[in-house]
């Protein structure tokens, strides 16, 4: 097949286009190199069945030859990132879904979108389904990502239900593994570079809000799954593990897994920032056989390594 990822120089982005290069696709990436990096996919720019375009998704596009799969990824992931520019962040993901559907409608191709557990806001509930609808600021500063998203998902429905196209929706929650940009603000990379590197681990408010992490490859091998799911499959799908820690318990484990003595230091709760996130993921068992199997104590030592080999390397202070 012959399949477009955009967002495909960020962490997931990449992790997918090695597993479909691998499956022998060719494969065409957009990124306009926001939060991604062109180191990501460099080891596949000689392949001559790799193509990397730099893009805005904000602006249409013309892509010359056939499309099968679109895989909407384009967009900061980061609270620290996507809060920087929020108009740009609202319009990557509702702009760029418009753009994006508009090309699979054109090229006859299959879509899925990168959405996100911030639709469900600061749950009430838990584990989230599929079926709640959140509880979502407006007006505050993760509105330009949970909203922006939230309108994405409406596009999606809108264009899988009354103009014909084959429409995917991935609820992806927290994700981690090797990749994750180390200066990006996100939990489990800021407290690894903090621990290896014998600063502060920095805690939001108490620490007693949780979150539930998956690994990367079983992430990705959620995504590849819902892509290929029987025709008609449009519904949202939660993709996560629901191992569900607090943001101290995740602490002590880096301290732990590193060896590290780094201590900890406390720091104002952001605005809006989720108590508890945990996916039900009885959609995904159901419709595509899949659950998480890297446990996070395993997953952790391999994105130690990583970060542990990117530090030996002298990578690391270039990017901070
Ligand atoms: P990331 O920041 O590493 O990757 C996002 C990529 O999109 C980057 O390469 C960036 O340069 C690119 N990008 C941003 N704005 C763009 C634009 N306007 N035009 C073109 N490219 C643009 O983040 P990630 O963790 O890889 O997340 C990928 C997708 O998955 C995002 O849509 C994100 O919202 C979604 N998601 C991720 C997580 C997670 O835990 N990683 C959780 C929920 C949802
Ligand atoms: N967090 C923290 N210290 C940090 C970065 C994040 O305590 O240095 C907390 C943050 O407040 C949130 C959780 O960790 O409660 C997850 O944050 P992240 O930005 O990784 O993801 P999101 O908030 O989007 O789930």
């Amino acid at each position: 097949m012959r399949i477009l990822v955009t967002g495909g120089a960020g962490f997931l982005g990449s992790h997918l286009i090695g597993r479909l290069l691998a499956e022998g696709h060719e494969v065409v990436c957009h990124d306009n190199l926001l939060t991604g990096r062109i180191a990501n996919v460099a080891k596949h720019l000689a392949n001559p069945v790799f193509t990397f375009v730099k893009h805005d998704v904000i602006a249409t596009i013309r892509v010359e030859g056939p499309l099968d799969e679109i895989y909407n990824l384009a967009c900061p992931a980061s609270p620290l990132k996507y809060e920087l520019d929020p108009i740009h962040t609202f319009e990557t993901s509702v702009l760029g879904a418009e753009n994006m559907l508009e090309l699979a409608r054109l090229k006859d191709a299959r879509i899925l979108q990168a959405s996100t557990s911030e639709v469900y806001g600061d749950p009430e509930t838990s584990p989230q389904v599929e079926d709640y609808r959140g509880l979502v600021n407006t007006f505050g500063p993760r509105a330009c990502y949970d909203e922006g998203k939230r309108a994405a998902e409406m596009l999606f429905y809108e264009y899988g239900i009354h103009r014909g196209i084959e429409t995917r929706i991935a609820r992806i929650f927290n994700t981690y593994g090797p990749r994750m940009a180390p200066d990006d603000g996100r939990v489990v990379s800021t407290f690894i570079v903090q621990a290896l590197t014998g600063q502060p681990l920095t805690i939001f408010g108490a620490g007693d809000q949780t979150r539930s992490f998956c690994y990367v490859d079983d992430l990705v091998d959620g995504l590849i799954r819902l892509m290929r799911a029987p025709e008609g499959t449009k519904a949202p799908v939660n993709l996560g593990n629901p191992g569900e820690f607090t943001i101290k318990e995740l602490a002590q484990l880096v301290l732990e897994k590193t060896g590290s003595s780094s201590e900890l230091s406390y720091r104002e709760l952001p605005q809006d920032d989720p108590h508890q996130r945990r996916p039900d993921i009885s959609r995904a068992r159901n419709l595509l056989g899949w659950q998480p199997t890297v446990p996070l104590l395993e997953g952790l030592d391999r994105t130690i390594d990583y970060f542990r080999e990117e530090l030996d390397t002298g990578s690391l202070p270039m990017w901070m």
